[in-house]
């Protein structure tokens, strides 16, 4: 956007900007309605000035829903060449995000060119990143340089940062008095618990929310903020811990919001599949129907090696019960980085647990999409089936594995082929097909 204003804050003069008209064209909306809906908070569009080739996206209320993808190097896996073929892979199966999780060393590497070659919209961590760039033990690290390593982040372009400013002290005191079986398993988490810990201090990011608010208002960056406390166990699942945190997330959904910054918010986790839509409804009544991205839900946690699969059942329920936002599990979940294929599944199961949930909530534009894979199908068209498909390739290289001695039948049923004999039966009929 060219003026200095953010999203919201263009939204709420009732102007209409170039992103939103994108969001618009692209989810068979009326412009008015999107720019509504940014002013209310329901939709974020988010777009960061520095990020010139984004093709911008809306998350919230009334959208097709959203699904990320997190990729980035590790202490043992530090291949960037490997992850810039993964980001190629996901804008290649069309994600929606992309999350920089890098956590070692010096990141901006990875993030620069990401943000340079990638349209989807970009997020990170920004705590993942503060020992590695400021070359400090956690011990260390004030407040401001807290701050500073979100201002870098802004300058690189990201359009979105996770923030777990919600775990403030008054959480942490819950947690420790109900218990819990697994404790905190978010990574950005646990280094904020442990430096309060060390300090003795406030939530530096719940402490300086105005200012850090400050950094992200200048490059319109939404704030996507981090559920620090979510379950990492089924044991957990929405326990006081968790609730208590979403309690503060809320407030600082409204304070972001009267900062000029578009806020989302982040959920759980593990979740049994009967609590799942009493999660998305307190989110939306607690924080103000702020977009609620969701990480899984996995709905349980006895999958290892198949939590895209534990992931994308959460993910479809939960994105049929009103959440925005999935970000993916592949099956190396809870084991190691996901190699190219996990990547791969995790986007695909993912998205089908998207297309699912807005199938079901009648998304503009969901059934064509089906309806035209079923007129494909009804004329053994291969070649448009493998086009509309969420993974053409392996649905390509699956069918020529096996090829069929009937053609334009597949290997399942050969020459009792229902979809041919119908067709055949019909033209006899003198009926179109
Ligand atoms: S052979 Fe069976 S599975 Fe294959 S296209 Fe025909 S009806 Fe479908």
């Amino acid at each position: 956007m060219d003026s200095d204003l953010t999203q919201i804050e263009a939204a709420r003069k009732h102007i209409i900007t170039a992103e939103m008209q994108t969001v618009a064209r692209d989810e068979h909306r009326d412009p008015q309605w999107i720019c509504d809906s940014v002013a209310l908070g329901r939709i974020v569009i988010p777009a960061n000035h520095n990020h010139t080739n984004l093709h911008a996206h809306g998350v919230g209320e009334g959208l097709s829903t959203k699904i990320n993808v997190n990729l980035g190097v590790s202490g043992d896996q530090h291949n960037y060449a490997n992850e810039m073929k993964k980001v190629e892979l996901a804008d290649n199966m069309h994600a929606d995000a992309i999350m920089d999780l890098s956590n070692c060393g010096k990141t901006s590497r990875f993030r620069t060119s990401l943000v340079q070659t990638s349209p989807a919209m970009i997020g990170t961590v920004p705590m993942y990143d503060a020992i590695g760039y400021l070359e400090k033990p956690l011990e260390d690290i004030s407040a401001d340089d807290f701050l500073d390593v979100v201002r870098k982040h802004a300058e690189d372009g990201v359009d979105f940062v996770t923030i777990h400013a919600g775990i403030t002290r008054a959480v942490i005191d819950t947690w420790l008095k109900e218990k819990r079986t697994l404790n905190i398993v978010s990574r950005g988490g646990s280094l904020i618990f442990a430096w309060m810990k060390i300090t003795g201090n406030e939530n530096p990011f719940y402490e300086h929310f105005d200012e850090l608010c400050e950094i992200l208002r200048k490059y319109d960056i939404t704030i996507s903020l981090g559920d620090a406390m979510r379950p990492g166990c089924i044991d957990d699942a929405t326990d006081q811990a968790q609730i208590s945190e979403l309690v503060q997330l809320g407030e600082l959904v409204t304070r972001a919001q009267e900062n000029g910054v578009q806020a989302m918010v982040e959920g759980p986790g593990h979740v049994p599949i009967d609590q799942i839509e009493a999660n998305i409804k307190v989110e939306k009544t607690l924080c103000h129907h702020a977009p609620f991205y969701v990480l899984g839900p996995l709905v349980t946690d006895v999958a290892p090696g198949y939590d895209h699969i534990t992931a994308a059942i959460g993910g479809a329920i939960a994105a049929t019960a009103g959440a925005d936002f999935l970000c993916y599990v592949t099956p190396s979940e809870h084991l190691r980085l996901p190699d190219a294929q996990d990547v791969r599944d995790g986007i695909a199961a993912t998205q089908l647990a998207a297309h699912a949930a807005d199938l079901a909530k009648h998304v503009p534009g969901a059934k064509e999409w089906d309806h035209k894979m079923a007129v494909a199908r009804s004329q053994f068209d291969w070649d448009r089936m493998f086009e509309l498909a969420i993974d053409g390739d392996k649905a390509r290289s699956m069918l020529e594995a096996a090829p069929p001695q009937e053609e334009g039948t597949c290997t399942m049923c050969g020459q009792m082929c229902a979809v041919k004999t119908v067709n055949e039966t019909l033209k006899r009929m003198g009926l179109t097909v």
